[in-house]
């Protein structure tokens, strides 16, 4: 099939490069003239695991292409993605301009024939309200990826969602995703877009769970790596986004819990759980500076160097990472913030010192705050680095280590650890 997606954001471009590998010929849009130019000299603009090889390899074969002109490649194609941004508004109710235009753009061009997509998180009745205004079938996909591991999950989802209205743009959506192999839940458009805020409030309110247990077990001397284990033993609790830490960032979770929040106000339907994780999530940041201060004391004045800048592993990404709102608290502190990150783009607190490597962010610090569970900070040689800050205390937001292994440290090296939920090591 010949396809259009617009939008070449972290899901546009995967999906675009995704589907071409799956066989159809792509045209990827973007407004965002840079980017086009970027992608048409064979650079990639962001940074995603086994994105950049699998463009290339799609452009060489000539199934994947790049350009700003909506209406030449749309009006040519037998489906069109919609991909774009739907950022969070300051009241929480998601911003629609990006869409609204992608809509508009799309209007003059469409093929009377082609299947229209939105995968872009959208409120709940606003696949429909495009049905309407443009008088065809619309679908609604709504998209799972995690960056970090976009390419892999595109091609191993663990179920597609369609929210459609006919039968035939359930089919024409089951050829496009052909050779993916996942279940395919069907629906109507406004339960496909729940599913998407409903997912991701639950995965939120999940780590907010957790996070709340450690600052219990901090108060009661347990640890909330063992209560973790114990609990996600049982199968129907699970594994997974139980690491207590600093909280969760990035581009989705606090805005579709927002954005949920939104729509209940919207309704008169109170979300106590949805709203209980937010504000669990917003004081993490406040809960790491406060263990510094405990640590050191006052913070004006001290060199403070943070570890890790994106919201997670594997993303160039710092889009409501943890880092933000903890150098911020640190700034209004009287503190100097210095920090390493192995990929983050363009932090947007020009007083935060960024430094080329991890050694050069430590000299001289006060503390050394981790807030991003990089690899390579799990395998930091601490016996090479203690010497070189001015006060040995760690603040780990990740639980990168294990407590034995610190307190072995501590026996050789003067040292502080202050992890989340566990026994402080000293
Ligand atoms: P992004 O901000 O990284 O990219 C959006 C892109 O759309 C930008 O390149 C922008 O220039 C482009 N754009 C804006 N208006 C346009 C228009 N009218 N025509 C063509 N291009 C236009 O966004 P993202 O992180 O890829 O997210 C896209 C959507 O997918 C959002 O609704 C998001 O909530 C959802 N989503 C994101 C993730 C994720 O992990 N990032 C996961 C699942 C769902």
């Amino acid at each position: 099939m010949i396809v259009t997606v617009l939008g070449l954001g972290y899901v546009g471009l995967t999906t675009a490069a995704g589907l071409a590998e799956l066989g159809h010929y792509v045209v990827g849009v973007d407004i965002d003239n840079d980017k086009i130019e970027m992608l048409n000299r064979g650079d990639v603009p962001i940074w995603e695991p086994e994105l950049a090889p699998l463009i290339a390899k799609n452009r060489q074969a000539q199934r994947l292409a790049f350009t700003t002109d909506v209406q030449k490649a749309a009006s040519q194609s037998d489906v069109i993605l919609v991909a774009v941004g739907t950022p969070a508004g300051p009241d929480g109710k998601p911003d629609l301009t990006q869409l609204e235009r992608a809509v508009s753009d799309l209007t003059s061009c469409l093929p009377s024939d082609a299947l229209l997509i939105i995968k872009s998180t959208v409120p709940v009745g606003t696949t429909d309200q495009i049905a309407t205004r443009l008088r065809r079938d619309v679908v609604h996909n709504p998209e799972f990826l995690r960056q970090g591991s976009a390419v892999h999950d595109f091609f191993h989802p663990d179920r597609i969602v369609i929210g459609c209205g006919s039968e035939w743009a359930a089919e024409r959506i089951r050829r496009l995703y052909q050779g993916i192999t996942a279940p395919m839940i069907v629906s109507d458009r406004r339960s496909a877009e729940m599913i998407k805020y409903t997912a991701n409030a639950f995965l939120a309110m999940k780590i907010s769970y957790i996070n709340m247990i450690a600052d219990l077990c901090e108060s009661l001397d347990a640890n909330v790596e063992d209560v973790a284990r114990g609990i996600g033993a049982d199968h129907r609790i699970g594994h997974a986004f139980l690491q207590a830490g600093a909280g969760y960032g990035g581009s989705c979770f606090p805005k579709d819990t927002h954005a949920l929040l939104y729509l209940g106000a919207q309704t008169g339907c109170s979300l106590p759980l949805v709203e209980s994780a937010d504000r669990i999530n917003q004081l993490r940041p406040q809960r790491l500076v406060t263990k510094a201060e405990h640590a050191l004391g006052t913070l004006r004045g001290k060199h403070i160097s943070l570890l890790g800048l994106t919201y997670k592993p594997q993303t160039d990404d710092v889009r409501s990472a943890p880092s933000i709102a903890v150098s911020r608290l640190l700034l209004e502190q009287g503190a100097n913030v210095h920090a390493y990150d192995p990929r983050a783009r363009r932090f947007p607190i020009e007083q935060v010192e960024i430094c080329p490597d991890v050694e050069t962010a430590v000299h001289d610090a006060d503390a050394v705050m981790i807030l991003t569970e990089w690899d390579e900070f799990r395998h930091l040689d601490w016996r090479r680095l203690l010497p070189i800050l001015r006060c040995p205390v760690i603040i780990d937001g990740r639980n990168l280590y294990r407590l034995e292994e610190m307190r072995k440290l501590g026996v050789a090296y003067p040292l502080r650890y202050l992890s989340v939920g566990r026994p402080e090591v000293n």
